[in-house]
């Protein structure tokens, strides 16, 4: 028996789970989380909103699955790494923000760290078992996200409703605004640098539109691994709650003779600035991944909000990155304070964008 806290149970990743939970007796939700939305009678301990760590110091779980959306996922995130709880991980932005203290805890833990990000799933598996030095890079998938192949003039007047219109995944508002701008591969790669310890010039992102491969590792002897299967995250979410099992889920197995259309190019940069600027402030290391995240979770909000044009997004984190010194973090209250002031200078370039 696995007892299972979920957080962020009414969203996106946490409705998948409770799908994955109900169909396994030998997994048992003993506490539910949400931010606002009512989760009575989903498992015997339920809080909204507030201190999540406080539910799962009272829950004592097996494994905790953060799905919470944001930087508000940290202080579970570190709780679990801290105590050898294992983690099964949604909520990236925790990763990005704090890198190296979420490290540093489960060193000290000593419990299991399990992706539910489907591209860090993939690369999980095909990583699993090898030594570092055999693996030559790591190549993360993006669909493209809505606004795949329209050039920049063609994005100034884009609304959320069509940011909000993901052509092969169905997820949470600010993750779905997050793949139409790329920012969402942005944190993806920083994310695979903390899991998987690779430098980040080894670490590729190619635009693959059917969202077929997931991720690929490329070895030192020429061979290259893949993952695939069809864009369902319930099953990355199974991978990572009945870990080392690999249970079976209800989904169909890939079906190659239908027709699968493999195709990957290289990501638009002009277009999507956001990439790359991410890229830089994981090169640059420090605070800049939290700076990175807090100013692109405040401009989106700003953007769904109707309240910031779609390429503003990318001006409003590019000049919080600017604003900052980016010194690394000594403890979780460093990290806090650099999520605020980033927010902040985030805020400022919100009035004049
Ligand atoms: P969502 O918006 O659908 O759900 C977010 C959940 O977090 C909700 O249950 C909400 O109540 C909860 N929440 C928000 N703030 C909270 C707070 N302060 N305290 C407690 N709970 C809070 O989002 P989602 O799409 O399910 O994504 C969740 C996380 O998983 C994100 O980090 C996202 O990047 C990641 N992720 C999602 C998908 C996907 O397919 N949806 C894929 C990969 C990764
Ligand atoms: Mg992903």
């Amino acid at each position: 028996m696995k007892r299972i806290a979920l957080l962020g149970a009414t969203g996106s990743i946490g409705r998948q789970a409770l799908e994955i939970i109900e169909a396994h007796p030998e997994l048992r939700l003993c506490a539910a989380a949400s931010g606002s939305q009512a989760v009575d009678g989903l498992a015997p301990l339920t809080q909204v909103g507030g201190d999540l760590t406080e539910l799962l110091e009272r829950a004592e779980p097996d494994l905790v699955l953060n799905a919470v959306v944001g930087f508000a996922g940290l202080p579970a995130t570190l709780w679990a790494l801290e105590r050898g709880v294992d983690l099964a991980l949604a909520n990236k932005e925790s990763l990005v923000a704090a890198g190296d203290l979420a490290l540093e805890a489960q060193r000290r833990g000593g419990g299991r760290l399990l992706p539910v990000d489907s591209e860090h799933s993939a690369a999980f598996q095909c990583l699993e078992g090898r030594a570092p030095e055999q693996v030559h890079s790591l190549v993360l998938t993006a669909s493209g996200g809505p606004f795949r192949g329209r050039a920049r003039d063609e994005l100034t007047d884009v609304t959320p409703e069509e940011a909000l219109a993901h052509p092969t995944w169905n997820m949470g508002p600010k993750i779905t605004v997050d793949s139409a701008t790329l920012a969402n591969k942005g944190l993806e790669l920083i994310e695979a640098h903390f899991l998987f310890g690779l430098r980040y010039e080894q670490i590729e992102v190619v635009v693959h539109p059917s969202s077929i491969v997931h991720a690929l590792v490329r070895f030192r002897d020429g061979a290259a691994l893949a993952h695939l299967g069809y864009p369902d995250m319930r099953v990355p979410i199974s991978f990572a709650l009945t870990y080392p099992e690999r249970s079976a889920t209800s989904l169909p197995p890939l079906d190659l003779q239908s027709g699968v259309t493999l195709e990957f190019h290289a990501p638009d940069l002009e277009t999507f600035p956001l990439l790359a600027l991410a890229r830089r402030a994981g090169e640059q290391g420090g605070t800049h991944p939290c700076v990175f995240n807090a100013a692109n979770e405040v401009a989106v909000a700003a953007f769904l909000a109707g309240k910031l044009p779609f390429l503003a997004i990318a001006e409003v984190v590019a000049e919080a990155l600017a604003a900052v010194d980016g010194a690394p973090a000594r403890d979780l209250d460093d990290l806090i304070t650099a999520d605020a002031e980033a927010r902040r200078h985030a805020e400022e370039a919100l009035k004049v964008a």
